[in-house]
Formats: C-alpha cells, structure tokens, sequence
C-alpha cells in the first residue's frame, strides 16, 4: 500500500477532531442539529487550518443516513463515499480550476436534479475567490433563489476578492490560526500512534514552522519521518528544516542581560560557520525579545500564539531580573539596525555591532525605581546640605526663582579654606574701613579663617540657600558683638542676601553659633569679570547635569533626548 500522508490519513472525521477552531465547529453543529443550517457556508482562514476538512464532515452530518446530526457515523455508504470523495451527492469543485462561466453554469444545471441517494446535493468549492466575475454572477443567480435540495459550502483564503453580492448571501466562518501548542499536541498524538520518538522541543521547531498551518506541521512531520529512523534528535530536527535552533535565542539573550559580548560574538560565528540564514536569526531574536517584553509587560501572556507554554515558562524566568524600559530600548535598537543589517555586504559583522550596541544600553531603572530616586532626590535637598556641600556653582543664578539642580551638583571645594583659595580679602573701595585682622596674620587672620569656616558650614547646615548666596565671602572683622563680612557674588545673590529678612536669618544663625547676641553687616562687592565666569561655570553645570547618572536614566527609560539645559537658580527660597 502506498505512503498516506499523516494530513490525510489522520484528517479529522468528527467536529470534536478538527484542531483549534472549536468556536466554529461548536456553532455548526448546533446548526446542524436545530435544523438552522444556511443553504450557502463561507469557510475563510488560512491555508492549512482545516477548511475543506470541515466542509466535509459538515457534508455528512446532513447526509448520513442516520442523520442529520453532529456526529455522523462515518460508517453509512454515505459518510464512507464522503471520505473517500466518491459520493455521488456531493461534488468537490476547486474553484482556481474551474472559474470559468461555463462551470458555473455546468454547476446550475447538475443543481436542478434532486439529490440521487441523500437529502442534500452539496457542492463544495474550494478556492471560490479564483471564481471570474461572470461565473461569480452565474453563482448569484442559484444562491438567490436556491433550490431546497441545494447546499454550498464555500471556502477561501481571500475573502476580499469574493463579490459582496455573495458574501451577504452567505453564513460567515473564520478559521484562525492554529496556535503552536495545539499543532505541537496533534503532532504528539500522532508520532504516539506511530511509534515514533520525538522530542517536545523538535515537535515545538516544527509547529513553529508551519505557521499556524496543521497541514503545513503534517508535511513536515512525513518530510522528517521518512528522512530517519523512529527516533529523531532536536538536532536533525533543527538540521533539516534548516531553522535556528529556539535555545540560541535564549542563549543570545542571556549573553546580552549578563554583558558577555564573547558569547554574542561566539554565536555569531557558530551561526556564520552552520550556514545559519542570519538575517532569519536577526528576525526571530526581534520576535524573541519582543515576546519577552510582553512576558514582562504581564497579562499579554495570551495572546503569544506562537509561544509554546514551555518556553513562555522559559521566557518569564529570563526576565525575571530585567526591567521593561531595558526590554523596550533593546526591541528598539534591534529595530531600527534591521535596515542596516539587511543592507550590510558582511551581515554577520553587522549583526556583531548591533550586539555591541545593544550591550552599551545601561539597564534602565523601572518606573517606580525612578521615581523612588527623584523623591529621595528631593528629600536630600530639602534637608540641611551637608557641611561642605556649598556649591561654587551656586552662587550664579540666572534669576530668583526656587533652586533645583546646583545645590545637589558637585559639592565644588566649599568654604574650608586651602591653601591658594585663601587669600586675603580684597580691599573693598567702597567698603568701611575698620580696623582689620588681615594685618595680623599670625593671629587673627588664622584666628578669622577658622571660624568663619565653622560660621558658614553652620549656616549651610541650616539655611543651604542662604549659604549658597554669599559666593566668596570672608570673614573681614569680628568686633564684640559686631560682625563684618565681606561678600564677592553676583547681582541677584547680593539683591538676596541684603535684604532684611535674610540679614536677619544671618544674624540669628551666627548668634546661634556664637552663643551671644551679634550684628551682621555685609560689606558688599560685585564681581568683576563676571560674564565670562558665570558662561564658564554654567558650562561647567550643563557638563554636569549632562553627564549625571539620574539624567541619563531618564533619557533611556523615556528613550528621549536632551534638548535643551536650563541653569535653575540657587537660594531662591531666601527671599
Ligand atoms: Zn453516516
């Protein structure tokens, strides 16, 4: 006896046979058993999921000598010439072949006779789009006024192409894509028959391949059978349908998470050396690492299809330490490099960059990471700043407004005195002259030096703004109770600090650390050369601001760009 192909000799007899299309054949069979059967049936869906099969068995749940029912018997002539496609009441027309006019009409006059042995003449036309638009008008004809012995059964893979005229006229079924685990358990039940051994894996490979097709799977399956003994490795699997072995992915993507570029090279030269298809490799690891996003994502588990549950097991394990906006930047990247890489003459060194690149993506904090920093951000610059977080970049505001940035930026070298940042205080033109300590420097100036060092951590620790504003300030005089501070800052610092309030917030917080009642008077200087200071110091800033982890977070997690730098101003809650 000749070969039967595992499509036909396993092809479903019973609705409750027929794989993946349950909400199809659950509504014919009520259909057929409430006696509510359309005269004219569309079968679409693609190619392979069970059309034709299901027309059939339809065909003899009306034709069976011991219906109509939702189990035909399969065992009447009737059902038994349906099978072999021998019956005389039903005529399996392909329609790509016969699309002609003259078929139709053939078609109307063979529809007029009564059936010969059964209630129903059936005519089953596969391919029906293929019909010619004056064969498609014949057919309209007999589908509006259909004799009652008459039923067509329709099935197509382009219902676009079908005339609405006859698609109203027709009952609609969708077949859908059979999903991997259910071509993968039929596949299972079937090499169970016939004594073959096959792993889970090789059988996933293969479902994989046929694409949501149950007869495509079936091909493969006979392809490979007939190729080896009745024990078949994952390897001859792989080999022979030329495919790209699903643990290279996994392994690709865990060569990635843990930063081994030698493993992603090393892949790339076992896929090169296998004659592996790379650009297919590239499209599988795009689909591989867009599963794991949606593995990530949660709740999209369902819809992966094409995902056999083992590796969506597999696949949530992988994720398990990878945040989603790492997920994300890496479907993107692989993305946008697929131009590139189909464009490249060496494939295989394109792929290596876009490795390289891709191993260059910081894992991005989650979300709520994110915001947790920001908060903590925030909290430690709303509390005292540490004692020498004074920043020099602060004492250049742009304008009054509350601080943001510069008091958290570099702590700068801050007030404790070193050796060239302190020198004697410049004589202020303007100023008062009093009796001064830098006279002295064997004593009061190293005597002033220290304790305005110990003032103004006091004051950052206690009012960071206010400390932030008095820039290079000395201390020029300390006379009883009456205290003389020399202030070198900008213009809208100095408009901030010689306000009452402030003077007075300055006065008390010395006392304060004084233990006695003082006066503060400021003895003000603006500083010269002042444009090109503030130009460098905010360059200094944007540096800063551009280069700080935080800010190059945000930017991948929004996968956005820095457009622009502002320079918030520091102390604007002195006002
Ligand atoms: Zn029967």
């Amino acid at each position: 006896m000749a070969y039967l192909v595992f499509a036909r000799k396993y092809r479903p007899q019973q609705f409750d046979d027929v794989i993946g299309q349950a909400h199809i054949t659950r509504s014919l069979a009520n259909a057929v058993t409430t006696g509510r059967l359309a005269h004219a049936i569309l079968f679409s869906g693609p190619r392979g999921t069970g059309k034709t099969t299901v027309a059939r068995i339809l065909a003899k749940c009306v034709n069976c000598h011991n219906g109509p029912t939702d189990k035909p018997c399969n065992q009447c002539p009737s059902c038994r010439e349906i099978t072999t496609s021998s019956a005389a009441d039903v005529f399996e027309i392909d329609g790509a072949s016969n699309n002609k006019v003259e078929n139709v009409r053939e078609l109307r006059e063979t529809a007029k006779y009564k059936p010969s042995s059964s209630p129903y003449k059936i005519f089953i036309i596969d391919e029906v789009h293929m019909l010619s638009d004056a064969a498609f008008n014949a057919l309209l004809k007999t589908l509006e006024e259909p004799p009652a012995h008459v039923l067509f059964f329709f099935a197509t893979t382009e219902p676009n192409k079908i005339p609405v005229t006859i698609l109203s006229r027709c009952q609609r079924y969708d077949f859908r894509r059979v999903a991997i685990d259910d071509i993968t358990g039929h596949m299972a039940e079937i090499c169970r028959q016939e004594q073959m051994q096959i792993s889970q894996n090789a059988l996933a490979v293969i479902a994989r391949e046929a694409d949501g097709s149950i007869r495509d799977g079936l091909s493969l399956l006979d392809q490979i059978v007939t190729c080896s003994s009745e024990k078949v490795s994952d390897e001859q699997v792989v080999e022979m349908l030329g495919v790209i072995d699903r643990q290279v992915l996994f392994d690709a993507a865990d060569a990635l998470f843990s930063g081994n570029a030698a493993a992603l090279v090393g892949i790339c030269d076992a896929l090169y050396r296998q004659g592996r298809h790379l650009l297919r490799f590239y499209s599988e690891l795009i689909v591989h690492f867009r599963n794991l996003l949606l593995i990530k994502m949660g709740g999209a588990e369902k819809s992966l299809t094409d995902v056999p549950e083992h590796e969506k097991k597999q696949m949530a394990k992988q994720v398990e330490h990878v945040s989603e906006p790492y997920l994300s930047q890496i479907v993107n990247t692989l993305f946008s490099d697929e131009w590139r890489i189909r464009q490249s003459v060496s494939p295989r060194h394109a792929l290596e960059m876009t490795f390289f690149k891709l191993l260059q993506i910081r894992p991005a904090m989650s979300m709520d990471t994110l915001i947790e920093k920001l908060d903590q951000l925030r909290q430690e610059m709303g509390g005292p700043l540490p004692v020498n977080a004074v920043p020099e970049a602060a004492s250049e505001p742009r304008n009054p407004e509350p601080a943001a940035l510069p008091e958290n930026q570099d702590p700068g070298p801050g007030p404790v005195p070193e050796p060239e940042t302190a020198p004697e205080p410049e004589p202020e033109p303007d100023g008062p002259e009093t009796a001064s300590t830098p006279e002295d420097p064997a004593d009061g100036y190293e005597t002033n030096e220290a304790l305005w060092a110990a003032l103004k951590n006091h004051i950052a620790a206690q009012k960071p703004s206010l400390a932030a504003c008095m820039g290079e300030s000395q201390l020029r005089e300390i006379n009883g109770r009456h205290l003389v501070i020399d202030i070198k800052s900008s213009g809208s610092n100095i408009e901030l600090l010689d306000r009452k309030k402030n003077i007075t917030r300055m006065e008390q917080l010395c006392s304060e650390f004084l233990e006695k009642n003082v006066r503060v008077e400021l003895n003000i200087s603006r500083e010269a050369n002042h444009s090109e200071k503030r130009k460098q110091e905010a360059k200094t800033l944007r540096e800063e601001a551009l280069n700080h982890p935080l800010v190059d977070a945000a930017v991948k997690t929004f996968n956005g760009k820095i457009v622009d730098i502002k320079i918030l101003p520091a102390g604007g809650s002195t006002q």
